[in-house]
């Protein structure tokens, strides 16, 4: 491992200390030994949560006219998951432990070194026998008797009790293979062969109803934008909006995630923040607008304007998304893939994934995709439901056009058909049709949606947010300061209250008020214990970024100028100020909110 590398696994593991040690995010039912990447948040990560939600819930549809929120269920007909290829498509390629049957994503095996060690099969003194082929890397650096020990530890394990103790294992018929190098076919963690890949769905399924037999099949949702879909058509219905515009919605995904990892990077019950923005399109901003804006580098994104087809649309997406990281902290440690041709999926024009950096690297954030009309027409298809939208619009101005320039606009159409990377082309005969319906006011719409994780952007904050400093005490002792620098607008506690000391009556009433007045409006939190150095350091490490302390000043002792005033110390910098009490609330909502 080289010294970055150590250096970023210590990193991490002091991230995953200070988020127990502190009550943001605990192992999920960790008195039991813990329940596989799935993972609870204490009392400061739920107020970490609670504010990025609400931060994005305000970007994404209070602050604007053009976006409504949905909060659907989680379970629902699974004939939604079949319709959008979830059922179907949804799945990694895996490959299978012949020793132990552990899986691995064939696409996170990295290659080996090593010796073949081949055995006939394996027997104990229980009577137990293992009759197969039994073929298991040993190390480069491993010791035989070592490597042994492994093998039947790992037989033990997993045979249960059959087997009996590892020690009275016997592994029959030892011969030694090949050396290899990079060999990609063997586990990267116990070493055994691996299988052919093999497709494994990520989907988490359940029973709905008493009976539990395969009729009664469903599953756990694994990603909320397919409720959005299934519900585009009554929220259009009954909110009275025009395309274009955007249904947004929070809630939790599941996935089966073969191999969760990174803390909570890679969960298997996880919370997404979706949109889908619906647009028309772009042969109907054609006939509305005569043409469809072109992007060109340094373009104005800031307002939507009326000629935008999907590529300016997306790249507005991209732009807001980044907007809005900006303004919790993270805009400082982005970056951008823009998906090739080859990477997306065929009714896919165009996708980005913002990436941030973490301390195993720097990895998907959110993915922000031009999707065309794919779900909402494999939702028509499958439910033989309708999911046109009527443009009165696009009716009139389609009513201007000629029959020469409507053909025209078939035969680009068609070329563009003819002329795609992948997927089949559409037939003749559907695009005139899709024209017909069109020239008619009629389409369904197509959509961008930007689709981020909730727990990744917790954990990017925290991750992006941690600093360690030298301090030497006022007795010359030198010590490491943790300091979570959290943007005022996601930090858990928001100011700390502390009476400069708690044996005086008059400054812990004063203390008190202050408390009360700020708690209404955010998360405070009073602390008289210990020092005040120590307790501005205990919210240094939570990321509290303002801390207020009430003294003999604020009581009027050192003359009437004072009175009623208090020091308001920032985290970051460690300047300190002397505030009205009756300017704090202004003075700390207009940072914090
Ligand atoms: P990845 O490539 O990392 O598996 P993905 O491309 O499958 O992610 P999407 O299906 O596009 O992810 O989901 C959108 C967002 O949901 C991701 O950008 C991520 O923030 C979040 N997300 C997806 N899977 C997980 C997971 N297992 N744990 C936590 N967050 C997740």
């Amino acid at each position: 491992m080289s010294t970055d590398a150590k250096n970023n696994t210590a990193l991490m593991e002091k991230i995953v200390s200070l988020c127990k040690r502190r009550g943001f995010i605990f192992q999920s039912s960790e008195i039991y030994g813990g329940c596989g990447g799935v993972w609870d948040y204490g009392p400061l990560g739920a107020e970490l949560k609670r504010n990025l939600r609400t931060a994005w819930w305000n970007a994404m549809t209070r602050d604007r006219e053009d976006v409504l929120g949905l909060d659907a269920s989680i379970l629902m007909n699974p004939a939604i998951w079949k319709a959008s290829g979830h059922v179907e498509t949804f799945a990694d390629l895996m490959r299978e432990c012949s020793l132990t049957n552990k899986r691995v994503r064939a696409d996170h095996v990295d290659p080996q070194d090593g010796v073949i060690m081949n055995y006939t099969g394996a027997e104990a003194a229980t009577g137990w026998k293992l009759d197969r082929v039994i073929s298991v890397l040993m190390k480069k650096s491993e010791h035989i008797e070592s490597f042994r020990k492994r093998v039947r530890l790992l037989i033990a394990s997993n045979a249960g009790e059959a087997a009996g103790k590892p020690e009275e294992i016997v592994l029959l018929g030892e011969a030694k293979a090949d050396a290899v190098e990079r060999s990609v076919d063997y586990h990267p963690e116990t070493g055994g062969a691996l299988g052919p890949a093999r497709p494994f769905n990520l989907m988490l399924k359940t029973y709905l109803g008493p009976t539990a037999t395969e009729d009664d099949v469903t599953y756990l949702r694994p990603e909320t934008a397919q409720a959005i879909f299934a519900q585009f058509k009554n929220v259009f219905d009954a909110s009275r909006v025009k395309v274009p515009f955007g249904i947004c919605q929070i809630g939790k995904a599941f996935r089966n995630e073969v191999t969760p990892k990174n803390f909570t990077f890679r969960s298997r019950e996880f919370e997404q923040m979706e949109l889908e923005f619906f647009i028309k399109p772009d042969e109907a901003i054609e006939i509305i607008s005569g043409e469809v804006a072109a992007w060109s580098e340094g373009a104005d994104l800031s307002e939507p304007q009326a000629n935008w087809g999907w590529d300016l649309w997306h790249r507005y997406w991209v732009d807001q998304r980044t907007k809005f990281y900006e303004g919790i902290g993270l805009g400082g440690v982005l970056e951008y893939y823009w998906q090739t041709p080859e990477d997306l999926a065929h009714y896919a024009r165009a996708c980005v994934d913002i990436l941030c950096h973490f301390p195993f690297g720097t990895e998907e954030l959110e993915g922000i995709a031009a999707r065309g009309s794919f779900d909402l027409t494999a939702h028509q298809n499958a439910s033989g439901k309708s999911q046109e939208v009527f443009d009165e619009e696009l009716k009139v101005a389609a009513a201007k056009l000629t029959d020469e320039q409507k053909e025209a606009m078939i035969q680009k159409r068609l070329a563009a058909e003819q002329s795609k990377v992948k997927g089949a082309p559409m037939p003749e005969a559907d695009v005139r049709a899709w024209f017909e319906r069109l020239f008619k006011g009629n389409y369904v719409p197509h959509v961008i949606e930007p689709s981020a994780g909730l727990d990744r952007m917790a954990l990017a904050i925290i991750a992006n947010a941690y600093e360690e400093t030298e301090k030497t005490d006022e007795k010359g002792k030198k010590e490491v300061i943790t300091v979570l620098k959290l943007h005022p607008r996601v930090a858990p506690i928001k100011v700390g209250v502390f009476p400069l000391l708690k044996n005086k009556p008059e400054l812990v009433a004063k203390a008190r008020e202050v408390y009360a007045l700020l708690k209404r409006h955010m998360n405070v939190f009073y602390d008289e214990t210990a020092s005040i150095g120590r307790r501005y350091a205990r919210q240094d490490e939570v990321g509290t970024p303002f801390g207020i302390t009430i003294d003999f000043d604020t009581l009027g002792e050192k003359g009437p100028e004072l009175l009623d005033t208090v020091t308001l110390r920032h985290r970051d910098g460690g300047e300190q100020e002397r505030v009205k009490i009756s300017d704090l609330l202004g003075k700390l909502l207009a940072q914090v909110s």
